[in-house]
């Protein structure tokens, strides 16, 4: 299937009206690097961290973990890398750590929740990530943050593990972002300055549309009841790309939504510029990208909003009979 997008591949994603998209690739292990050139991604938009820790059968350590990420970043050669700090609980549990047995684990105790409470893995994570820049640049982001507090004491740890390395005489990195996935519907309304203070934004579909609707994203009878392109949900969206607008903050969307064109193409109509998905879906996403004009996206988006309908999936399924 590469094949057959070949010819756009090495060609930026630049709408019909203009506009310049960013696609970037997910990833998890060493072995899905070479896809950034297979795919033309632009750089690495979401490194899921725990998949590291999942693959071993005891807890991995810095020194090993630091080389890992030094391998990525070798392996992305100069493109930007985006790493998530570890992500466990709910559906992740490590084989090495106690279980704990709650009722909702995706409402419970997981993600950036075990890392402040517990912060022993995630200071020996953010010190391997710093270890493994070696003077490169670096980008950190937290999984699940729910409250502004969450991210300002999440990035405090970086701020000590970046004093920490200075100390010990290593090199640090030539810049640094920190940056907040965007998981919970409660920071569509956290205060501004939370929007000021992150280094960046990015959208965690899977996890955002699950609690937006509260349907379980691993439940078969419900995770395909509420559509993407629902209205209410794109409105959530648009809020958030208004939100970070409004302050200057970087935006992306890395759940898996940003590699389905139809809803890739719906994003950009109402303003985000950057996706980060499997790698193979970087050639569809870009193929239509390149046929959309994002005002007729805009007006048939209104359009449908204004008839009071659900979701604006039919009409946008008429526009692309139409185009073809
Ligand atoms: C998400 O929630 O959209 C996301 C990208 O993270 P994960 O799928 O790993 O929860
Ligand atoms: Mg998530």
């Amino acid at each position: 299937a590469q094949e057959r997008y070949a010819s756009i591949r090495d060609k930026p994603a630049v709408t019909a009206c203009g506009e310049r998209v960013g696609l970037f690739m997910n990833a998890g292990l060493m072995a899905d690097l070479p896809s950034l050139a297979g795919s033309g991604a632009e750089g690495v938009g979401l490194f899921r961290t725990e998949l590291q820790f999942l693959i071993r059968n005891k807890m991995p350590q810095r020194e090993e973990l630091a080389q890992t990420y030094a391998r990525v970043l070798d392996a992305a050669g100069g493109k930007p890398v985006v790493f998530r700090t570890l992500d466990i609980g709910s559906d992740k549990v490590l084989p090495y750590m106690k279980p704990t047995d709650e009722p909702n684990p995706a409402l419970g105790w997981r993600a950036i929740r075990v890392g402040l409470d517990k912060p022993g893995v995630l200071r020996m994570q953010l010190q391997a990530l710093i270890r493994a820049a070696n003077g490169r640049p670096m980008t950190i982001m937290f999984p699940f943050i729910a409250q502004f507090e969450e991210y300002r004491a999440a990035r405090a740890e970086v701020d000590k593990a970046i004093a920490r390395e200075e100390r010990l005489g290593h090199l640090l990195p030539e810049t640094l972002k920190v940056g907040a996935m965007l998981e919970t519907p409660s920071m569509a309304f956290a205060p501004q300055k939370f929007f000021d203070e992150v280094d960046f934004v990015s959208i965690g579909g899977n996890d955002l549309k699950q609690f937006f609707f509260a349907a379980d994203r691993e439940n078969e009878r419900v995770r395909r009841r509420y559509d993407t392109l629902n209205t209410s949900f794109l409105s959530l969206i648009e809020r958030i790309v208004e939100r970070c607008q409004i302050s200057g903050t970087p935006l992306s969307f890395c759940g898996e939504d940003a590699g389905r064109p139809i809803e890739a193409v719906c994003f950009a109509a109402i303003g985000i510029r950057s996706l980060s998905m499997r790698p193979a879906s970087i050639g569809p996403v870009k193929s239509l990208l390149m046929r959309a004009d994002l005002p007729a996206l805009r007006r048939i988006i209104a359009d449908a909003r204004h008839r009071g309908e659900q979701s604006v999936r039919p009409a946008i399924m008429d526009w692309l009979r139409q185009a073809d």
